[in-house]
């Protein structure tokens, strides 16, 4: 299991200046096995008696600070960087950066690198401390490594939402340095470049092609069963950071204007669950977090779309110009 920089010490500080009583802790899932240590530690050292929040953490969209309004004085957010968006009560952000050595992936790196010369880096804030050691890395070994600022992201960061900071770079092909699929496939279907993922907890790397095909295949059978949808869910989120209602409003109008009925549903936590009561509805199109509809699929037996799906089902949009959903703020 990895271990992370909490910045305990830091931590403690920074609270202390609001001198508050009640302290509420929010980590992605990931990271709420380090819950009760931290909290034993705060507790002793601030004096403020700590809630943990035990619902699910997606990222910096979706924090705690509307549910803990009135019952905390400051919340302690670990795992994601703010976003630009008003919170209702101050927040504490870490990052909780993962320690770990990110060489070995690296130097796994080179052989799927080769031919390729501008290389742009990106990652997501476990792994952001990283960046310059990969660029060193990179540059010692030939090549010329890229990294931009995005909207809302810092130098090199990307979220599952917002690929802002690789669009514009003049790279031959990138990098991505963290695990799981869905970030490289975003910085692949947003930039049409070659993309090599490097998980720096396994050392192991792969080209994301093939995933990135398979992923479009599953997206344009989904598009293709929706055509015959009459009736339509749009789904809204009503966490802060996701909440897209004129993206929703949007929808359900576009929807409406083809011949379609079209009904706003509104919930927190998206789930099949919730919504198998809406058994009247042929499809579901998604204004609240974009991965869900790409990552979640299988859990559905109705299609469930990305917005920018839609327009290619409403014929606004060609398959071709196909990419993933973001929330830029
Ligand atoms: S990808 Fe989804 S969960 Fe992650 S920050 Fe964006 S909206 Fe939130």
């Amino acid at each position: 299991m990895a271990d992370y920089q909490f910045d305990t010490p830091k931590v403690i500080k920074e609270a202390k200046k609001y001198n508050p009583k009640i302290i509420g802790l929010q980590f992605p899932d990931g990271l709420k096995i380090h819950a009760i240590k931290l909290a034993r530690k705060l507790e002793k050292e601030t004096g403020a008696t700590i809630l943990i929040s035990a619902d699910p953490c997606y990222g910096a969209c979706d924090l705690a600070d509307t549910k803990l309004e009135g019952i905390v004085d400051l919340l302690i957010h670990y795992g994601h960087t703010p976003l630009p968006i008003d919170y209702s009560i101050p927040v504490i952000f870490i990052e909780a950066y993962a320690k770990i050595d990110i060489i070995p992936a690296l130097r796994s790196s080179l052989k799927l690198l080769s031919g390729y010369e501008k290389i742009g880096v990106a990652t997501i804030t476990q792994h952001l401390h990283l960046l310059d050691e990969a660029t060193k890395f990179l540059e010692e070994h030939g090549k010329r490594v890229l990294s931009g600022k995005g909207a809302g992201t810092r130098r090199g960061q990307i979220l599952g939402c917002n690929f802002s900071s690789v669009k514009k770079l003049d790279v031959d092909a990138y990098l991505f340095i963290g695990s799981g699929d869905f970030h490289p496939l975003g910085i692949r279907l947003s930039t049409g470049k070659p993309v090599i993922a490097a998980d720096p907890y396994t050392g192991q790397v792969k080209n994301i092609e093939d995933f990135a095909d398979r992923i479009l295949r599953i997206r344009f059978a989904a598009i293709t069963r929706a055509r015959e949808a009459k009736k339509w869910g749009v789904i809204m989120s009503s966490k802060k950071g996701q909440r897209r209602l004129s993206l929703a409003l949007r929808l359900k109008q576009a929807l409406e204007e083809s011949d379609k009925e079209a009904f706003i549903i509104i919930l927190d936590d998206i789930s099949p669950g919730l919504l198998a009561p809406f058994r009247e509805l042929d499809a579901f199109v998604v204004s609240a977090c974009p991965r869900m509809p790409i990552d979640d699929y299988q859990l559905y037996d109705r299609p469930i779309l990305t917005p920018i799906e839609l327009e290619i089902v409403l014929d606004k949009r060609k398959w071709e110009d196909y990419t993933l959903d973001e929330i830029l703020f």
